[in-house]
């Protein structure tokens, strides 16, 4: 788990925002970031995006936005990704493996620049990262 990037601290419940502000989300992060990795998947191969540690269902609350979010899905629709329909940014999904948990990007996280987590290694042309594994 990681506590902090950079000089930000991650705090227990740390803010989220789309790029143009529309869509605020606050995440329940008590053990910080946890195992964050870059998605190969064929939506995350696209949009690059870190994908950050895990929140149960419970621990994710939409502060504003909520009419500006859009969701896209594909494949067996079970998975549930969510958009900003302003500036088009990825904030979080649902998963499909577990639709309890919540995924996030990381580089959503107020303060936080995904560019600062250490230790990614690459794998075939596509990145996994894994932290405290
Ligand atoms: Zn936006």
């Amino acid at each position: 788990m990681i506590k902090k990037v950079g000089d930000t601290v991650i705090k227990p419940k740390h803010r989220a925002s789309c790029h143009c502000g529309a869509v605020v989300l606050e995440l329940d992060l008590p053990n910080g970031i946890v195992d964050p990795r870059h998605h190969d998947c064929s939506l995350c191969r696209r949009k690059g995006c870190g994908d950050g540690g895990i929140s149960p269902s419970s621990g994710i609350k939409i502060i504003k936005g909520e009419n500006a979010l859009r969701l896209y899905q594909f494949n067996t629709l079970t998975a549930r990704h969510n958009f900003c329909s302003v500036c088009g940014i990825y904030t979080h999904h649902q998963r499909r493996s577990n639709p309890e948990q919540y995924g996030y990007d990381v580089g959503c996280l107020e303060g936080v620049n995904p560019f600062l987590i250490e230790n990614v290694p690459t794998n075939d042309g596509l990145i996994i990262l894994r932290i405290g594994a």
